[in-house]
């Protein structure tokens, strides 16, 4: 955080260039009052930066994404119909692709849960230039702090939107003191998405005892964000065996009804190693 510089004994420039001279020239109280009032403001803004910095800081993606999801024109992207953005200079086919992927990664989020809570604004780029300018990088989707879902031109497909999408289902279903293991939100998100990298289609063949193309390990799975991030950039298969570790509890737990009443237990404050244990 930069230091608070105080102002010169006598500086006006903040005052509008041939403005009210009685304000540039006033009495002296007036010109301590208006001293003051400076100051203020200026330990107001380091204030609202250092808050600002605190906040974004505590999460995987910032600015720009964070202003890029707040206000997508301002970063070349066009609203197609309420709640989907798409990078300007699409064609017609582009634009239908966009809203075909929009509408199917709806359902699939819907027909999980049978309801859906959130309905996250979707920022579509199909060149990496675009999405670079609005905070992304070599992923091909992202949920931006549980409202925004950015897709890159990798990520136009129903299963990395649905993907990202249930990261932002799951957390408006949870209060904030609620919290789940990163390994069951990613691997619920593959279940969502019906991911094919990760589990066969669905439903398993009556011959094969459930989904998973990757057992787990036996270790234990990333708990935090940063244990996920190492871990899943290290070895691709951490998707595959949370999504395997997750879909077995859902059979175990009489899937979409069993996970809704984990999420109550978990609202009412009951630990998440108490409730799912492998
Ligand atoms: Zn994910």
């Amino acid at each position: 955080m930069d230091e608070i510089t105080p102002p010169p004994a006598d500086q006006n420039a903040d005052f509008p260039a041939g403005g009210d001279g009685t304000r540039a020239t006033g009495s002296a109280p007036r010109r301590r009052s208006a001293r003051r009032g400076r100051r203020w403001w200026k330990i107001l803004l380091v204030a609202l930066v250092a808050v600002l910095a605190a906040t974004v800081g505590g999460v995987a993606l910032a600015y720009p994404s964070l202003a890029a999801t707040t206000c997508p024109g301002c970063y070349g992207l066009t609203e197609l119909r309420p709640g989907l953005h798409v990078e300007d200079g699409l064609t017609e086919a582009q634009h239908g692709r966009a809203r075909e992927v929009a509408d199917q990664a709806a359902r699939r989020v819907t027909g999980f849960y049978g309801t859906r809570l959130s309905s996250p604004d979707l920022l579509v780029c199909l060149t990496e230039s675009c999405y670079r300018r609005i905070g992304g990088g070599r992923e091909r989707g992202v949920a931006v702090l549980n409202r925004s879902v950015m897709l890159s031109p990798r990520g136009l497909d129903p299963v990395i939107a649905s993907h990202e999408m249930s990261h932002v289902e799951l957390h408006a279903r949870l209060t904030s003191a609620a919290a789940v293991p990163q390994w069951f939100d990613e691997g619920l998100a593959v279940v969502v998405a019906d991911d094919p990298r990760y589990l066969t289609p669905q439903p398993a063949p009556a011959s094969a005892p459930d989904r998973c193309l990757v057992a787990p390990s036996g270790q234990p799975l990333p708990v935090t964000l940063e244990e996920w991030l190492r871990a899943a950039s290290a070895d691709p298969a951490t998707y595959a065996r949370s999504a395997c570790q997750v879909s077995r509890w859902l059979d175990g737990h009489g899937g979409r009804a069993g996970l809704l009443d984990l999420i109550t237990r978990l609202n009412a404050g009951e630990p998440f190693a108490t409730l799912v244990r492998m």
